[in-house]
């Protein structure tokens, strides 16, 4: 067919939906972008020939270009929107995730459970008006024993019992260590508390260990007496337990007091019905205490008939087990996570 076009943009047009048609990526469809309106691309070629095309014919045949130019990107960019949706379509698909699985639980680290309670007692006797002070954990063999009014020939001090670093050092077998040093540096009144580690060459079995934790406590001033021991103990164990708990004293012999007490709670797992916790007694004992012994006041170099002072003792450990029901007293030493993560 004669035509005086110097083009045949039906053709084209043909061809570029025939292209389109066949290309389902965005880098398939680029490559025809550049192919018809790239900078050597076929409109460049159209916009060429319209210039040898003959001068009337010209504002007709740039109307068909233009035309011609507009309906290709048209359709070109539909295509490519069409394209693009499925990409997403099927990326979404791939990626598709189950809102209903559970997810996943990160670990946080938190303190040590032994640390927790420390500071959950600590805090109580703090509020009692009780003053914190830090003790080392490894002493002479004197303040260890022989200050605080052990006996030279008292079991205790055995071999057996103690962890000894020479002749004359140890591993502390009690925080009441504390004690002596104090007195010597602090002039009464004074009301201290110690907290922290203690060592004792035992046998490690489900209710004992080799190392512990203690809490130990005086108050050394004019007038001090027994009953001011018993009423803030009372107070002690209420704050920590609960106000049904009920405190139990029977006599007991400690080397550095005199009197001396130990110091029963009501069982706080079987309310007294008994349990194995309490062994069916229904009582836990929980502390040592008494009225310091004269020989004590005296090491620390203050005087027993212008002095009285209270002391007691009690096992972090021990209260952590009866809190938390653990059964098992090497599980607070032994770091597993998996325990460690129930707190
Ligand atoms: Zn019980």
């Amino acid at each position: 067919m004669m035509t005086d076009k110097p083009f045949d943009l039906h053709s084209l047009k043909k061809e570029f939906h025939k292209r389109l048609h066949q290309t389902e990526n965005l880098e398939g469809l680029e490559e025809i972008r550049v192919c018809y309106f790239g900078k050597k691309g076929i409109l460049q070629d159209l916009m060429g020939m319209l210039r040898l095309a003959p001068k009337e014919k010209i504002p007709e045949l740039g109307k068909e270009i233009n035309l011609f130019k507009e309906e290709l990107t048209k359709d070109l960019e539909g295509k490519k929107r069409n394209v693009e949706e499925r990409l997403l379509a099927l990326s979404l698909e791939k990626e598709k995730f189950d809102i209903t699985l559970p997810g996943k639980i990160r670990n946080r680290a938190h303190s040590h459970p032994v640390l927790d309670v420390i500071e959950k007692m600590t805090e109580i006797l703090r509020s009692l008006g009780l003053k914190e002070v830090h003790s080392n954990e490894i002493e002479a063999e004197t303040v260890n024993f022989d200050l605080l009014n052990f006996p030279a020939d008292h079991p205790a001090k055995d071999m057996q019992d103690t962890f000894y670093l020479d002749d004359s050092m140890l591993l502390r077998t009690h925080t009441t260590t504390f004690q002596v040093p104090m007195m010597r540096q602090h002039q009464p009144p004074m009301a201290l508390f110690c907290a922290g580690r203690v060592f004792r060459n035992e046998e490690v079995t489900s209710r004992s260990h080799q190392q512990f934790s203690q809490i130990d406590a005086f108050h050394l001033g004019k007038g001090v007496s027994m009953a001011d021991l018993l009423s803030l103990l009372k107070l002690f164990y209420r704050r920590l337990f609960g106000d049904n708990v009920l405190l139990r004293f029977r006599k007991s012999y400690f080397p550095f007091t005199e009197p001396s007490v130990e110091i029963d709670i009501s069982c706080i797992r079987c309310e007294q019905k008994g349990c194995p916790i309490c062994k069916h007694t229904g009582w836990l004992e929980v502390a040592g205490a008494g009225m310091m012994h004269p020989n004590v006041i005296k090491a620390g170099g203050h005087d027993p008939d212008i002095y009285t002072g209270w002391a007691f003792g009690m096992g972090v450990d021990r209260t952590l087990m009866l809190l938390h029901n653990i059964p098992d007293i090497r599980m607070l030493w032994e770091s597993d996570t998996r325990f460690l993560h129930q707190f």
